[in-house]
């Protein structure tokens, strides 16, 4: 493609958090509806997306090596845009270091995508990286389709700042989408094919806004609400900071059937000094209190969190008080990452940084007890009989995979299709997957 013919084709490749996919979904829909027409691969497409995540340096470092494998046999490229995190942070940083993009853009700006691609198309370049208050949501397509699982993003941004996180920096101050449109757009996603929609956000639990009575509701109410619609089958949320937890939101928990018994709850740290010097504003005992409350109205519940090892000035002896707090909850599933310093954020400037060695070594052990949590939670559930979501199918001939209430992912052999609620006794268990039986 030459640099004065608008793209016809596109791929859109979005890196890190699931807010993340979903917008890359809407970006895909934004092309799509100008009447380009998306292919698979990068190397195929006149025009590559890259919605990028910042929030570890490892993940910052893969986007420019995206860029430069983006370069086709015969010398051409396709026209490449950056868009999320490391958009927002970096801006026109990015065309120095890589001149081959041509369009950087914000996660508070992208549906102006298409007339960025259009300017860059005709030879230049463009940059968008203001967070305006305008609202980016009301600018883009209504949804048409939908898989069985869908995103939602209904809250964004971040006030928590804790120290180690550019969130906060990068997708702006937390606000939250009105409640109306999230009515509207889970319809449009039900009756787009999804039996299941999963709520985002950076704090999804502190959305909050007007239902259609005028009263100020918050994430329960929105929940309330959208299982009276009775084609949605399950509903999920994520990401949940431990503040956020109001008795509302835990009651529900007990009260609506399609609020599916899991729950992300990041801990981080297991010392109350380093959660100090974190500013996570929870200690391990508030923490694990409110486990305690949830698991009164649904003991059943999937717990899963984020772990950081390595923060500036942990010692061995607090790391362990994180793997006490591993076992002490039995988390269902969990993400744990090395302490990354980001650039502009208080603890990057904290001194006493913990050795690659030790971080290691820390990783690995951490990983290990939350693999053994995993497999004993998994082990915990054989027996019993519950729905599984079908998602896609399997390697083997027959075989298909979907998940259970509880998140896991379950095989099980027979004739389904996508979106398809088959009812299994789970009868075997690994620590990242079960097999199920058809009832
Ligand atoms: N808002 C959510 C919360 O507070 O739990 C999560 C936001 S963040 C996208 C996802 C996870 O990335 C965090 O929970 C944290 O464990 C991890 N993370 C954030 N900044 C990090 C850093 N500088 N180094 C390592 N991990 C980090
Ligand atoms: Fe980042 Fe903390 Fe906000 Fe989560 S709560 S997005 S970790 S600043």
């Amino acid at each position: 493609m030459s640099a004065t013919t608008a793209p016809k084709t596109f791929h859109v490749k979005s890196f890190g958090c699931q807010m993340n996919v979903y917008d890359g979904e809407r970006m895909a829909e934004l092309l799509g509806a100008q009447g380009m027409t998306a292919v698979g691969k990068g190397e195929d497409a006149d025009l590559v997306v890259l919605n990028t995540c910042h929030i570890r340096e490892r993940a910052t470092e893969k986007v420019y090596s995206d860029i430069g494998r983006l370069r086709r046999d015969d010398g051409s490229a396709p026209l490449i845009a950056v868009a999320g995190c490391v958009a927002q942070a970096e801006g026109e940083e990015i065309m120095a270091r890589a001149p081959s993009v041509k369009v950087v853009v914000g996660p508070q700006s992208y549906h102006h995508l298409p007339e960025m691609v259009a300017r860059a198309a005709a030879g230049g370049r463009a940059t968008e990286t203001d967070m305006p208050a305008e609202a980016k949501f009301a600018a883009l397509p209504k949804r048409r389709k939908s898989g069985p699982s869908a995103f939602l993003t209904v809250q964004e941004g971040c006030d928590k700042f804790c120290t180690y996180c550019v969130v906060p920096y990068t997708r702006g101050a937390e606000i939250s989408r009105p409640f109306n449109d999230l009515v509207e757009e889970a319809k449009l996603l039900v009756a787009g094919g999804a039996r299941e929609i999963t709520l985002l956000g950076q704090n999804v639990n502190a959305w909050g806004s007007e239902d259609d009575k005028g009263r100020m509701v918050g994430l329960d109410g929105l929940i309330r609400a959208l299982a009276a619609e009775p084609d949605l089958e399950r509903i999920r949320y994520t990401t949940s900071h431990p503040n956020d937890m109001t008795d509302g939101l835990i009651d529900a928990h007990g009260e609506i059937d399609k609020l599916m018994p899991f729950l992300h709850l990041p801990v981080q740290a297991g010392s109350d000094r380093v959660l100090k010097a974190m500013n996570r504003s929870h200690t391990v005992e508030s923490y694990l209190a409110l486990l305690d409350r949830i698991r009164v109205v649904r003991p059943d519940i999937a717990l899963s969190g984020d772990f950081i090892v390595g923060f500036p000035g942990e010692t061995n002896s607090e790391f362990e008080e994180t793997l006490r707090v591993v076992d002490a909850v039995g988390y269902a599933q969990a993400f744990s990452f090395k302490y990354s310093p980001r650039p502009g954020t208080p603890a990057a400037t904290m001194a006493d940084h913990v050795s690659a060695a030790e971080m290691d070594e820390r990783l690995q052990r951490l990983q290990a007890a939350l693999q053994r949590n995993s497999l004993a939670f998994n082990q915990k559930t054989v027996g019993n009989k519950c729905t599984v979501l079908v998602e896609r199918k399997g390697r083997q001939a027959g075989q298909w995979l979907g998940k259970s209430p509880w998140l896991q992912s379950v095989h099980f052999t027979g004739e389904y299709a996508v979106g398809d609620l088959v009812d299994v006794e789970l009868v075997e268990a690994g620590p990242n997957s079960l097999s199920g039986r058809v009832l």
